[in-house]
């Protein structure tokens, strides 16, 4: 049955809110960003009518014409595909946080590359949690060292902690990555810096993320439906 943006947007919402009450969290800790890689810009414009004021974008060329048509509203973008080396002056100029940086050569990229007249911008450090098929992402044992590093750069402002887990993994082991991603950030604050950032959950496992400590839920096929990667034109017989 179809379902609307608008409609999906409020049933997310109570998700995020009830997961929230159920892991005793502070209401409203929780931030949505509507991901919307694939999706039309008229199909963005129809969340943020319904309340999605952050907008998650992973390929850099489909999000700035997405922002060229939608100049009008008030979007805050979030970056969360990988990053390369020579996208990170486009990326640093046209997004208020990137959630992909993993390593130190594209932080300082994005840093010498931000106008320093702009407000700094928001980073997290990406992390391989379940240290497997994923490329990118930077090892648990390296964190520390990169998130210093970061933590002196002007013109970024290192926020926290961003994990795409293993799908292909149990409740518990999910639920494990989870604990690690916010022990991690616990470590790292102990250490001295100040995160408060923890990006992970998705439209499958918002609740687990909340209960284990997420301050950012990255939602696509929630709020979006199914992605359709192929060509209108593709011949798919
Ligand atoms: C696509 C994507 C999401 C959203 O995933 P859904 O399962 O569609 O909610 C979240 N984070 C990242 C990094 C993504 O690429």
């Amino acid at each position: 049955m179809y379902s609307s943006v608008a409609e999906n947007i409020s049933q997310v919402t109570s998700r995020i809110r009830a997961a929230e009450k159920a892991a005793g969290r502070i209401p409203g800790i929780v931030q949505l960003i509507a991901v919307s890689k694939t999706r039309s810009a008229n199909e963005v414009r129809n969340a943020v009518m319904a309340g999605a004021q952050h907008i998650g974008e992973n390929y850099l060329q489909e999000a700035l014409d997405k922002q060229a048509e939608l100049s009008d509203l008030d979007i805050t973008w979030h970056f969360i595909g990988p990053v390369q080396s020579n996208k990170t002056r486009t990326i640093a100029d046209h997004f208020d946080w990137v959630h992909s940086v993993d390593r130190w050569k594209i932080a300082k990229r994005l840093n010498d590359q931000r106008k320093t007249a702009a407000t700094p911008l928001n980073v997290c450090i990406q992390v391989n949690v379940s240290d497997e098929t994923t490329k990118s992402g930077v090892s648990l044992d390296e964190l520390p060292e990169l998130a210093a590093q970061i933590n002196e750069l002007p013109n970024l402002k290192l926020r926290g902690l961003m994990a795409i887990p293993s799908p292909d993994q149990s409740n518990e082991d999910l639920a494990a990555d989870f604990a690690r991603m916010q022990q991690s950030l616990n470590e790292l604050n102990e250490l001295g810096l100040a995160l408060d950032t923890l990006s992970m959950g998705m439209s499958g496992d918002i609740e687990l993320a909340i209960a284990a400590g997420s301050t950012m839920v990255r939602v696509g096929t929630a709020i979006f439906g199914p992605r359709n990667y192929s060509k209108p034109d593709t011949d798919k017989k």
